[in-house]
């Protein structure tokens, strides 16, 4: 055992096991500690070819998620197109409000400084204003909330309490 030599014209056996058997300087321990060596390195070698297997299929899992989430965003981007087609059909209107609003807010009679003076708010209101528009639309008097219309000149464009001040012409006609 262990010491025989390959013959001219003999083809080379494949393995382990003719390697083992060429070994003309190992014994039989050694020769067996070699081979419980070899078997854990290969089980070692099997454990890292099922994980890399393992992460073949969480690498495929993970792109399947990307390309639903780009799908997803894709999806996303053109209802933000629409929405923000829809917003700016607003813009006109916007645009008139600040115009009507600035203007009324500079003549109306109830302007003391930039702040109404006719409205007197609930607190429910004073929420509602503080979640449109900010802190910066509300001013507090003595306790009372008023709006600061200089601030958010929209209001005065719809507020049924205008009242021009002296000498200021509403284009109302006389009859
Ligand atoms: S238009 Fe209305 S909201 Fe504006 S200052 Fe006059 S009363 Fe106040």
């Amino acid at each position: 055992m262990g010491s025989e030599v390959l013959k001219v014209g003999e083809k080379p056996e494949l393995g382990l096991e003719p390697v083992l058997r060429y070994l003309p300087w190992a014994s039989r321990d050694e020769i067996s500690a070699l081979r419980e060596e070899i078997d854990e390195v290969k089980k070692n070698l099997k454990e890292v070819l099922n994980n890399l297997a393992g992460t073949d299929s969480k690498i495929k899992e993970l792109e399947g998620i990307k390309s639903s989430i780009e799908g997803k965003l894709a999806s996303v981007g053109s209802e933000l197109d629409s929405v923000r087609t829809e917003l700016s059909k607003l813009e006109p209107v916007v645009f008139v409000s600040k115009l009507v609003g600035v203007w009324k807010g500079m003549t109306c009679s109830w302007v003391l400084e930039g702040v109404c003076t006719a409205w007197k708010l609930s607190s429910e209101v004073v929420n509602e204003i503080k979640k449109y528009f900010s802190d910066a639309a509300l001013v507090n008097v003595n306790n009372d909330w008023k709006l600061a219309v200089k601030n958010v000149p929209y209001i005065c464009a719809f507020c049924p309490l205008y009242k021009p001040k002296n000498g200021i012409s509403t284009g109302e006609q006389k009859s």
